[in-house]
């Protein structure tokens, strides 16, 4: 494999966890290990993943609802569940929705590479898939130039498009409108003018008319942040 697959593994039994991350290094993947899916969600939602290992029986937030988290906020990561034999019909029909596969504890661990492959193999034919920024249920498709809102497409200029992937690759932070000007635009702001204010308002119609999870906040005085409440 040309890259590193970066995996989460949630897996509760430590044994079991550790065993299935030193075996998936030995193979060049590198593996994070949650412990419950508490925990589980919280990584995946600060960090990026190339595939998510979750166990179905797990403390606080079992596989399967995390599962179907996940799914909520991104359509693309692969996941494989790992199911303990004794696992009910009705969880197994539960995680079809969400899951890409899944694997019956105890496996062949050359299965569980096998299978890992095979998805990630699916992820790198598709590249537009990759080349994508995420922010709750909004994503940047930085290939087709066009962002998503829970799945709804939205059309978008090219300033807005270069104006929302500046905010959302600095998620979180506290941009000004000198900072949007000199990256975005590439001019130094000139306070007589409201052009940012402007676009911010038409991309605020674009991204967060429809919902009231608004992603994009005024912070008075100091400029726009792009992140969930
Ligand atoms: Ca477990």
């Amino acid at each position: 494999m040309e890259f590193i697959p970066h995996l989460l593994l949630v897996e509760d039994e430590t044994k079991v966890a550790t065993f299935i991350k030193k075996g998936l290094e030995r193979q060049g993947f590198t593996v994070e290990i949650a412990e419950d899916g508490r925990e589980g969600k919280r990584f995946f939602d600060e960090r990026t993943y190339d595939l998510i290992i979750l166990d179905v029986n797990l403390p606080y937030m079992d596989g399967v609802q995390l599962a179907h988290y996940i799914r909520t906020k991104n359509t693309q990561v692969p996941i494989l569940m790992l199911t303990a034999l004794d696992t009910t019909a009705d969880k197994l029909a539960g995680f079809d929705a969400g899951v890409d596969d899944y694997l019956v504890k105890p496996f062949d661990f050359m299965e569980l590479i096998a299978r890992l492959k095979a998805l990630l193999k699916r992820t790198i034919k598709a590249p537009e898939s990759v080349n994508i920024l995420r922010v709750a249920d909004l994503e940047l498709d930085l290939d087709q130039k066009l962002a998503r809102r829970n799945g709804q497409t939205i059309e978008l200029t090219a300033k807005e498009f270069a104006l929302l992937e500046y905010l959302m690759r600095n998620r979180g932070r506290v941009v000004s409108k000198v900072d949007i000007a000199e990256k975005v635009w590439d001019i130094n702001f000139d306070t007589g003018t409201n052009f940012i204010e402007v676009y911010i308002n038409y991309l605020r119609k674009k991204i967060d008319k429809d919902t009231s999870n608004k992603l994009i906040h005024t912070v008075v005085g100091m400029g726009y942040t792009l992140k969930e409440k």
